[in-house]
């Protein structure tokens, strides 16, 4: 479907400083920093309204050292926060980006916060998996859609062209690889093309894209994908076509707590403060606390490739913090029992193995290595699960500026990529995957983005 075209057979009188690919929270948010430095961008979105993976997830963006953290009075650094990210990979993330991602998220959020009026707040009362600080930013909302919209208001109130219907297939390329206009195909089918100077590739990853995941990510090949259907590699194709360099094809994004069959995120706090998960004989199987992303692989390879997350009514509490939460409650998907014979009969396992797998020890770690602080008490609750597949970690490779580059590492003249689109900084491997590493590469590679171009000086001039 997508293609590199020659430049020969660009036609077109309508010409644009920088063509940005996806009005996800990436694209938006590099308009709309691109606006801040007087340069005109233009959004294409393929979709009829902008949303992609960022309006289906939680919202929650990692970052150190910003105004909103240090007005909520939490003590982090951003040196912390790096080696935070390593420590998930395992020392595997591209050290180039961690540095830039970790420096350029603090004034990514604090222009949108100081300038544009996000009122982002500190998430409160858990820690995610990884993080040594409270360190997640979110919207009051609370929802990846609330994120999504705000970033879409403001980019209409300064009046930035966002072209929607707009599906980028074609890329027009010279011998040099300079990129000198895309090719754009509407719903009815009608082609339409755009020069530029400069195009920021900001269209996510493959997770949609069942060959590249076959290719790459073979064990979550059956998996469900709970990510927007733009992510069909759109980026990746291109680059193969171009000889960009890709890197970390193998890791992803996943997710042990999907809701089945409701099709909703169960937030990870659930297990963090206390839950745990059981498959379908009411067995244990995992160490929760190790990471959400790669329960998915081990809630995969269960019975069914099903798994129920188990709690009292302290994490039910907790967990009514959160819209999604609330939602999937009053869709019925949380089932309550009276304790454990009582859930037991409810999720149709044995008796005595929930109560095998609920009687843990406290003094030391459990046969996973979980080390827990207390019992689950009282009245019990349930959500069924599977494990999906939320986005990829791979991509395109790119420099500190978000430049893409050859596979010899070379930096293409006018070629940009971030957010999903581009590798991001989980390493090889979805164990690598801190909270909000997504997230992350969105919101501070477009800033990033949005910096280098506006330096080009062929597009300032
Ligand atoms: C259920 C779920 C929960 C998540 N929760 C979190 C979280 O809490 N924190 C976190 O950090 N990350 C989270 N993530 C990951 C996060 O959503 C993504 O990493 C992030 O949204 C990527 O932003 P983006 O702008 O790169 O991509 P997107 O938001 O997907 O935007 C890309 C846009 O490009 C458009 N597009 C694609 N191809 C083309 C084309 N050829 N032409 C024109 N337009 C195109 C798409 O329609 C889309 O609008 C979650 C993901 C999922 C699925």
């Amino acid at each position: 479907m997508t293609a590199i075209r020659d430049a020969k057979d660009l036609h077109t009188d309508v010409h644009v400083p920088v063509v940005i690919v996806g009005g996800g929270a990436c694209g938006l948010s590099a308009a709309i920093h691109l606006h801040d430095l007087g340069v005109e961008a233009w959004v294409l979105e393929r979709d009829a309204q902008p949303s992609g993976s960022t309006a289906l997830s939680s919202g929650f963006i990692p970052a150190a050292a910003t105004a909103a953290q240090q007005a909520a009075g939490v003590r982090d650094s951003i040196p912390d926060f790096m080696a935070d990210i390593q420590s998930k990979a395992h020392g595997q993330a591209a050290p180039h980006l961690v540095e830039a991602y970790a420096h350029a998220v603090v004034p990514a959020l604090d222009v949108l916060q100081q300038r544009h009026g996000f009122d982002w707040e500190i998430l409160d009362g858990f820690l995610y998996p990884g993080h040594r600080a409270r360190r997640m930013h979110s919207l009051p909302q609370r929802q990846g859609q609330a994120l999504i919209q705000r970033l879409l208001r403001r980019a209409e109130g300064l009046g930035i062209t966002l072209v929607t219907h707009a599906r980028v297939v074609d890329l027009f390329v010279d011998q040099d690889k300079r990129v000198h206009g895309v090719g754009l195909q509407r719903p009815d089918g009608s082609r339409e093309s755009l020069a530029c100077d400069a195009v920021l590739l900001a269209c996510n990853g493959y997770g949609g894209d069942a060959q590249l995941i076959q290719q790459h990510v073979p064990q979550m090949s059956q998996a469900l994908f709970a990510g927007h259907v733009g992510n069909d590699g759109s980026a990746v194709r291109w680059g193969m076509d171009l000889g960009a360099g890709l890197a970390d094809m193998t890791a992803y994004q996943g997710h042990g707590s999907w809701a089945m069959p409701h099709g909703a995120l169960v937030t990870w706090a659930l297990m963090i403060e206390g839950g745990v998960q059981i498959n379908v004989k009411g067995e244990r199987f995992h160490n929760e606390t190790l990471g959400y992303s790669e329960a998915a692989e081990q809630v995969v390879a269960q019975p069914d490739a099903l798994a129920w997350c188990v709690f009292d009514q302290a994490v039910l509490q907790l967990a009514q913090g959160f819209p999604d939460f609330v939602e999937l409650q009053q869709a019925g998907g949380v089932i309550h029992a009276e304790g454990a014979p009582d859930l037991a009969a409810r999720l149709g396992v044995p008796v005595s193995a929930l109560l095998e797998s609920l009687s843990w020890p406290l003094d030391g770690p459990d046969a996973f290595g979980r080390h827990f602080q207390r019992k689950l008490q009282g009245p019990l609750c349930a959500v069924r699960v599977t494990g999906a597949l939320f986005h990829t970690q791979g991509g395109l490779t790119i420099d500190a500026h978000t430049r893409v580059c050859s596979a010899g590492g070379k930096p293409f003249p006018n070629l940009w990529a971030a957010g999903g689109a581009a590798r991001g900084v989980s390493g090889p491997d979805v164990s690598g995957y801190l909270s909000g590493n997504g997230l992350l590469s969105a919101m501070a590679g477009a800033w990033l983005a949005a910096q280098d171009i506006f330096q080009e000086r062929s597009i300032c001039a």
